[in-house]
């Protein structure tokens, strides 16, 4: 048997399969010809990590969820893409869906336009496609890889969805795996150029750290790479290498220790502790509104107020860090007055402040009708309440007070809304012939 032969494999495996195939055969070229072929027999064939019937099937199941993309965000050409870089979202699907496609709110105003990211792997392994590929992904901030700054001109992005101190699923690896192969292969990009978020980002001098330095993201640093079939990241940080950057001990440890950590040393905490600051765990972060401090007995305080109400030193042990606690998005339904509540518009993304104004009126799914300031419990408002916004009534129809009594020439507009109880509402301009209301029908006129 011609030992050549071992060397035809399928196209699709990997560098790292090969490699091991060559080291293999240059030991057993030392033995018998004989010995060899027994040896090549008893060895089991190395599978590439995916078959390319896998990939398709995976391909084809990608959710394209460009159409959610907000029509402001200006799509532009990437000229090179040479990394692909792993991000943790720090949030649930929706939150993640929603920040990636339509942008970062805070206090119902946005402040980006979203196009955070290429794909968004969830935790059962979905992926959606948030924008296409070759266009650049606004997803790694300040960041500096091998001298090179602005990652994000030059990479794809790709958000798991979780938390950067929480394991990855492994139906995320599978999938992320899998998309990373087929990007792999269209830019021709090896396993090193696949590097995570927190290995890129760099952080301007702070409170904590007087020099340019790693450590500004904790994002993704808990990805372990051979999940997702890839081969050893750098052994070292070229940027800290060669003196531009800071290093971050914790970071170093997690990605470039010679000896690979544990998964629970890299996975780590969201807790306070001696070792775990709110540096450590959040990052540029720790000061953010949007990171929030649940205290030990409960109370939760944003970081942009830590300083004032606790100081950064008094953090009390055990105090968890959220990332990321934005407020829903402020969508502009323009579909008519009357809204729904659903699992992503909340009763604030509809009306804003106005959410709990007595002018804000909610009719819940069994027909209970409720002004905005009477609801205490809004965490809990059923899915399918209706709520009309700057509104006042009821009026309610009987035989002596008809529509026309009660809304003059504007009880057939599009802004007067009928509740036919227990369910139906609608606007004027969707009825047909008033005379027919029942009894017990309510009118609602705008303020
Ligand atoms: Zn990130």
């Amino acid at each position: 048997m011609n030992p050549g032969q071992c060397l035809v494999m399928p196209a699709n495996l990997s560098l790292r399969h090969t490699r091991t195939g060559w080291r293999f055969i240059r030991r057993m070229s030392r033995l018998a010809l004989p010995a060899l072929a027994v040896f090549v027999f008893l060895l089991p064939p190395e599978a590439p990590a995916y078959s390319a019937a896998e990939i398709r099937t995976f391909q084809r199941a990608i959710v394209d969820y460009r159409w959610r993309l907000n029509p402001r965000f200006k799509k532009i050409k990437r000229k090179d893409t040479r990394y692909i870089i792993v991000h943790t979202s720090e949030g649930g699907l929706k939150s993640t869906l929603r920040t990636v496609t339509r942008g970062k709110h805070r206090r119902g105003r946005s402040y980006t336009y979203g196009g955070h990211a290429n794909y968004v792997v969830a935790r059962d392994g979905r992926t959606f496609r948030i924008l296409d590929k070759k266009y650049r992904a606004d997803h790694a901030g300040r960041s500096m890889w091998n001298r090179q700054t602005d990652l994000s001109d030059i990479s794809i992005g790709i958000e798991m969805v979780g938390y950067h101190y929480a394991p990855i699923t492994d139906k995320q690896y599978q999938s992320v795996g899998k998309l990373i192969k087929i990007l792999q292969a269209v830019y021709d990009l090896d396993d090193r150029d696949v590097l995570t978020h927190s290995q890129i980002a760099y952080g301007k001098p702070n409170r904590w750290i007087h020099r340019l330095h790693r450590g500004r993201k904790r994002c993704a640093k808990n990805f372990e790479r051979h999940k997702a079939n890839l081969g050893p990241t750098w052994d070292h940080d070229p940027d800290v290498r060669a003196g531009r950057l800071a290093a971050d001990p914790k970071l170093a440890k997690v990605f470039y220790s010679p000896r690979p950590v544990a998964v629970a040393a890299s996975t780590g905490t969201n807790l306070i502790s001696g070792t775990d600051t709110a540096w450590s765990i959040a990052g540029e972060d720790y000061n953010s509104p949007t990171t929030i401090y649940r205290l030990p007995g409960g109370k939760e305080i944003p970081g942009d107020s830590i300083e004032k109400l606790v100081g950064w030193n008094r953090i009390p042990p055990k105090t968890e860090v959220l990332l990321n606690q934005q407020e829903p998005e402020a969508v502009i339904v323009k579909s008519g007055p009357i809204k729904v509540i659903t699992d992503n518009a909340t009763a604030w993304s509809h009306a804003g402040s106005a959410y709990n104004r007595d002018t804000t009126i909610y009719i819940f799914p069994n027909g209970r009708v409720v002004r905005g300031a009477r609801i205490s419990d809004w965490d809990d408002l059923p899915k399918m309440t209706r709520l009309i916004v700057g509104y006042k009534g009821p009026f309610k129809i009987d035989r002596d007070s008809t529509a026309y009594r009660i809304a003059g020439q504007q009880h057939k507009n599009r802004t007067t809304v009928y509740f036919i109880p227990p369910r139906i509402v609608m606007a004027g301009d969707q009825i047909a012939d008033f005379k027919s209301l029942p009894a017990g029908t309510m009118v609602f006129l705008p303020n």
